[in-house]
């Protein structure tokens, strides 16, 4: 399987520094799968009516060129192949695009859905924005016990893409938080964290990584917009312990670190 690491949205901040939104683009028998979509161009276009006066807050940056479509097009790729977009939670900053993918289906934990549907607090009214999944797209749900894929118990392999997709719930960010685990085959297993954990320090083994201001800023700032403060101390325990692991070899990485996002999109796909 091939896969392109895209950057579809940049925030600045002084605080934070530079941040990505780290999608995946997976060539598969079954067209091209996305995990997680970015800002799509209807964000671009008007980004008060799509993400809200919030998103300013967040240092976000609109870029048309940056959207999955232009870059799927910049690779050569063509945007309609796009059958699948499997997301790691349904937060503004990681479904934008989904709009620009009309023949994909997108797939995502019942929890993460009803949470989105529900936004029954002013957190979820913030980060979960209607607009931005009107028209509703094809949508696949997934809830109950599932299957153990690596060392996680409940996960939900996805049975169009083989199995080699995976939905690893992992809830905490949101309610219906997931990890999107990706066997490439001969390049070994990709960890799509979501928004688990954002700063490289966090996964890193102890002390080999310093947190620095940034990865300080942005500790606080998943703390305080998480729906879970305990289960996202336990994920990080996880997520540690999983990137540390001599075998599998399995990279883990975040929506948002650039670093990663950098070191990943450097390397021969
Ligand atoms: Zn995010």
């Amino acid at each position: 399987m091939r896969v392109h690491h895209l950057n579809c949205g940049t925030f600045t901040s002084a605080l934070m520094g530079r941040l990505v939104c780290h999608v995946l683009a997976c060539e598969t028998d079954t067209g091209i799968v996305l995990v997680d979509s970015g800002f799509g161009l209807a964000d671009v276009a008007d980004p008060t009516h799509r993400v809200g006066r919030y998103a300013k807050l967040t240092g976000a940056r609109f870029r048309e060129s940056e959207t999955a479509v232009r870059r799927l097009e910049t690779l050569g790729l063509d945007p309609s192949d796009v059958t699948h977009i499997v997301a790691t939670h349904l937060d503004f900053d990681h479904i934008g695009g989904v709009a620009d993918f009309p023949n994909a289906t997108l797939h995502t934990t019942a929890a993460e859905h009803a949470a989105s549907e529900g936004r029954s607090t002013f957190r979820e009214r913030v980060r979960y924005r209607p607009a931005q999944l009107s028209p509703a797209p094809a949508v696949r749900t997934y809830s109950g016990p599932g299957e153990s894929v690596l060392g996680f118990s409940g996960t939900h392999p996805i049975d169009e893409l083989g199995g080699r997709i995976v939905l690893v719930p992992m809830p905490g960010h949101t309610r219906g938080h997931a990890a999107v685990a990706v066997d490439t085959g001969n390049r070994g297993w990709l960890l799509h964290a979501g928004d688990a954990f954002y700063h490289r320090s966090t996964v890193a083994a102890p002390g080999q990584v310093p947190p620095g201001t940034e990865g300080r800023a942005l500790r606080v700032m998943e703390e305080l917009i998480a729906v879970d403060r305990s289960k996202i101390r336990d994920n990080h325990r996880r997520l540690r312990e999983l990137n540390n692991q001599a075998a599998p070899r399995v990279r883990v990485f975040s929506a948002h670190d650039p670093t990663l996002f950098d070191e990943l999109a450097g390397e021969r796909g």
